[in-house]
């Protein structure tokens, strides 16, 4: 991309103005060598006369998006604003970006089980190719970077042309909340949340973890605390199993809590728009007990009504709980009310990078302890099974089982029969993840009946 580069040899600032739309290389935060192309979307003046940017790193997610004074800035090298200029996504990909450790899995050809199915295939043989297991720190960066291109993918409609919109977009973009209290945790947001704007110029704000009341100070927060007397999201309690229960929530019953629920959940999700029509929607609220009360680890969201299938709409672990399998237990708890209600579901799109990369893990591992575990036939055959018994046995929808498959590269075409290759590293990789899995779902903890929706007229 040509992009027109004007080199300031003096940095005198009125020759070259900095405004809104510049892009620049900035250092990064805790990474001093690191600079990185930046668009400057804000810019602020402090009391004490000097001027903070607010900058998004180009090809990097919105949460890196930072306040950043003129010190970190490299003046030396500032693009103009154009208008309607395309981000070139390729840019800095392969720039000077911290490495992470990888463990690459190689896929042999050297067959250790095979597996015959005759349903719908991926496209081409992908076989002997070089494939990531799925949650390795490299694909977290992967993921990171690809958050231009998610944002294009997104099937929300995004009104071009009109100022206001582009206002109220330029608005959303920014991080608007410096700090959130809850249950003793200080949490930094990545995200924009229509917190209302009295509270959004406080450097904190103070939810009630259990009713997720937002108040503007600590001394409200106490106030509230000695009056609220949930302990507990409200709902119905549907599973427990040693200190981790879940909550079946209805938007439309408990319209308040939802809301807060989302108001605090945007914080983290960039692609999420909902937060006042809760009504047609269910919220599972996963929590962790101790002698003060159950205190929320994440949740998931689910359409009452899905004509797509959808078994989850939104889901996030709270990042004090993050890194720690409880953004699969979610998972793995949605998959499991679809096993009850005898459906197969699949997460509604985009997913957020990390969402991606959580359900990537969880839907290898599920697959794979499902192959790992098909016997031979009495005749000492290869062992046989179908796409659609691997859904139906998991819940997971067929195109999720074949686009997993295809992201490990296990599957391939083979004299008119696909064929599944489960290699030793493909193997080890497997035993390393499930090892690491300590809490899983346990179905005979869930005391839950599905509801049919559609019988029930209005919600
Ligand atoms: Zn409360």
């Amino acid at each position: 991309m040509a992009d027109e580069i004007i080199v300031t040899n003096n940095l005198d600032e009125s020759a070259f103005p900095l405004t809104e739309g510049c892009r620049l290389p900035v250092r990064m935060r805790n990474l001093e060598e690191t600079t990185l192309l930046a668009e400057i979307l804000s810019i602020k003046d402090t009391t004490n006369g000097e001027s903070l940017y607010y900058v998004h790193y180009i090809d990097f997610n919105k949460r890196l998006d930072e306040w950043v004074g003129k010190d970190r800035l490299d003046l030396t090298r500032v693009q103009q604003p154009k208008k309607e200029v395309k981000t070139p996504l390729k840019e800095i990909k392969n720039g000077s970006r911290p490495c992470s450790p990888e463990r690459e899995i190689i896929i042999k050809e050297e067959p250790i089980q095979l597996l015959q199915n005759g349903n719908a295939p991926p496209k081409k043989s992908t076989a002997g190719r070089k494939r990531k297991f799925p949650g390795t720190p490299e694909d977290l960066n992967a993921s990171i970077s690809k958050d231009t291109d998610s944002k294009d993918a997104s099937p929300s409609p995004r009104t071009t042309g009109s100022l206001v919109a582009h206002h109220d977009d330029l608005i959303t973009r920014m991080k608007n909340i410096e700090m959130i209290e809850l249950g003793g945790h200080m949490i930094k947001p990545w995200y924009f949340s229509p917190y209302p704007q009295e509270l959004v110029s406080l450097s904190c704000i103070y939810l009630c973890e259990f009713c997720l009341k937002y108040m503007k100070s600590r001394v409200c927060l106490k106030r509230h605390m000695a009056k609220c007397n949930l302990r507990h999201p409200p709902g119905n309690e549907i599973y427990r199993k040693s200190s981790i229960s879940f909550f079946e929530i209805d938007g439309r019953k408990n319209k308040v809590y939802a809301q807060n629920l989302c108001l605090l959940a945007k914080c983290f999700l960039d692609h999420k728009t909902l937060y006042y029509d809760t009504d047609p929607f269910l919220f599972y609220v996963m929590t962790e007990v101790d002698n003060s009360g159950f205190h929320i680890v994440g949740y998931f969201s689910k359409e009452k009504e899905s004509t797509e299938d959808y078994n989850v709409a939104c889901i996030l672990t709270l990042p004090p709980y993050q890194r720690k399998g409880y953004g699969k237990m979610l998972i793995e708890f949605s998959y499991e009310l679809s096993k009850f209600e005898g459906k197969t579901g699949s997460p509604e799109k985009p997913l957020s990078d990390l969402g991606l990369l959580s359900y990537r893990s969880y839907w290898a591992e599920t697959i794979l302890e499902i192959l790992v575990n098909v016997k031979p036939t009495e005749t000492g055959e290869r062992p046989q099974i179908t796409i659609q018994e691997i859904s139906e046995q998991t819940s997971i929808k067929k195109e999720d089982v074949i686009s997993t498959l295809s992201y490990l590269n296990l599957i391939y075409y083979y004299k008119g029969q696909y064929i599944i290759t489960l290699t030793k590293e493909v193997l080890l990789a497997y035993e390393r993840a499930v090892a690491k899995r300590t809490i899983r779902i346990e179905a005979q903890s869930l005391h839950w009946t599905p509801k049919d929706w559609s019988k029930r007229g209005k919600w």
